[in-house]
């Protein structure tokens, strides 16, 4: 009666369930946001130890069930069950957020918990093994992805413990781990959208070296074009669109450099390199045939700035995205920026 498609392994060792709870350190007086209770296992250690509970349960009949669990005790009062997806869910403040977490909604829920205008304290997290190593992978590492780059940014990341699949029913089919990630506080004084935006760039192919990754296909410098333009009418700059004098072949779209791309042959398997949504976008507007104006002044100099940061201020041009760290990412940032570059 589990719905696997929804996650739905339950935690049956009470040994493992109480030392995640005791991982969260919890403080009396804290909210803690737990995703997904399923039958309440840990919602009932994590009311005992914290002053209020939130979760958000996709799945009505666990809904129910959690709601059940408590019915009638103290307890009652300071939980609230939210119907729903919580990657779909305002979330309240919290400070804690704890979750033996559906594994098909690892990346996104890392992802939303990261970028949370106040972000928790601490989220002690239940994942599948693999998904846990990515998120502590270094540059080199095979596993180094954006979502590496991204947890290590903005938050410290740790191994808690490794949790076999016996604990679970039924077993899921792999091996699961419980990490901790602890937002930087203060929080980076970057902005989120404007460094997710460079990275997914940067790691749509992550063995692609940067300067093929920025300036090897028309449809990011069409982005960054369009982002130009918006930033200089806000700072009140004027724009040169007059069309060029030679017209020049533009890339088509994705093309990328064959020899290169072969050359690597590790893999490519990444969750989070989907194509971003521009790409899709200027793809399907190249389909309709109605991207065929003429390309002015303005694409020029962006191209050339662009040229600029990578080969002479930062001279990451030939450095690709699975070798770089955050520094190297911040750095490139930082000079984009500063030549009105912008992702978001
Ligand atoms: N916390 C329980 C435990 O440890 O025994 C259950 C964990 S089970 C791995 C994951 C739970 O998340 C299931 O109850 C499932 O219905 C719920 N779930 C799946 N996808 C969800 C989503 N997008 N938003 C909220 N809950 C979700």
């Amino acid at each position: 009666k589990m719905n696997t498609d929804l996650g739905q392994h339950i935690l049956k060792n009470p040994g493992v369930a109480s030392a995640i709870v005791q991982k969260a350190n919890l403080k009396q007086s804290d909210h803690v946001l737990e995703v997904g209770p399923g039958t309440g296992n840990l919602t009932v250690l994590i009311l005992k130890a914290a002053k209020r509970v939130t979760t958000v349960e996709m799945d009505p009949r666990m809904a129910a069930e959690v709601t059940k669990r408590v019915q009638g005790t103290p307890e009652a009062a300071r939980l609230k069950v939210l119907l729903g997806d919580v990657i779909k869910t305002e979330l309240p403040h919290f400070d804690v957020c704890i979750s033996n977490t559906p594994y098909q909604i690892s990346s996104p829920l890392v992802f939303k918990l990261l970028s949370l205008p106040t972000p928790p304290r601490t989220c002690i997290l239940m994942f599948q093994l693999e998904f846990a190593m990515r998120l502590f992978a270094k540059p080199g590492d095979k596993l180094y992805s954006r979502l590496s780059v991204n947890a290590q940014m903005w938050a410290k990341i740790s191994h808690v413990m490794k949790v076999g699949r016996n604990n679970f029913n039924p077993p899921p089919q792999v091996e699961s781990s419980v990490v901790r990630i602890e937002p930087k506080f203060p929080r980076p004084q970057i902005s989120y959208e404007e460094w997710d935006g460079m990275l997914r760039i940067a790691f749509v192919r992550k063995n692609r070296t940067l300067r093929a990754a920025f300036l090897g296909t028309s449809a990011v410098l069409d982005m960054l074009v369009a982002n130009y333009r918006l930033w200089c009418a806000q700072n009140d700059i004027p724009v040169d669109d007059s069309p060029m004098d030679v017209e020049q072949d533009e890339p088509e779209g994705m093309e990328v450099d064959q020899a290169e791309e072969e050359e690597w042959n590790g893999f490519d398997d990444d969750v989070d390199d989907e194509l971003p949504d521009f790409f899709k976008e200027i793809q399907a507007q190249k389909k309709k045939g109605s991207n065929r104006k003429k390309k002015g002044r303005i694409n020029e100099l962006v191209r050339e700035k662009v040229r600029k940061v990578l080969e002479d201020e930062t001279k990451l041009a030939d450095k690709r995205a699975r070798l770089c760290d955050e520094g190297d990412f911040l750095k490139l940032l930082y000079a984009f920026n500063q030549d009105g570059i912008h992702f978001s």
